[in-house]
């Protein structure tokens, strides 16, 4: 992260302020909130940290799942989700975005795990989708 000072400009009769920006390194969003752009940077999707060789995996599959929950007005309720699943390891995939945001699902039959930093298995291939 870095400070970028925006320079004052006129722009009709506009009035324009001078404020310091705060700027991702690995992206390039602006935020006007420092600590705004050190959380952004430690979940950014271009930061190296956040690289998963399931990104480019054969192995790495999108499929449907159904997800129950407890309704707050009693009994319960499913729904079905597209989630990640790992051919060779047999699990279904939390990708980065979803395991920093916290909201992966879980599921009572095949257990749903972070995607591992490195993998033995990993088999270059182009995913048909985006992650
Ligand atoms: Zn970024």
């Amino acid at each position: 992260m870095y400070a970028v000072i925006l320079t004052n400009q006129k722009i009709n009769s506009m009035k324009v302020i001078t404020k310091p920006t705060y700027k991702c390194e690995h992206c390039g969003k602006l935020y006007q909130i420092k600590n705004w752009c050190i959380k952004h940077e430690l979940t950014c999707s271009k930061n190296p940290a956040n690289f998963r060789p399931c990104f480019d995996c054969q192995h790495c599959e999108l499929v449907e799942a159904t997800v129950y929950q407890h309704d707050p007005m009693g009994g319960e309720f499913e729904y079905n989700v597209d989630v990640l699943k790992c051919n060779a390891k047999g699990f279904y995939l939390i990708p980065p975005k979803a395991e920093h945001k916290g909201n992966a699902f879980y599921f009572p039959d095949i257990e749903n795990n972070p995607m591992p930093k490195e993998c033995s298995q990993q088999k270059n291939g182009l995913l048909p989708f985006k992650i």
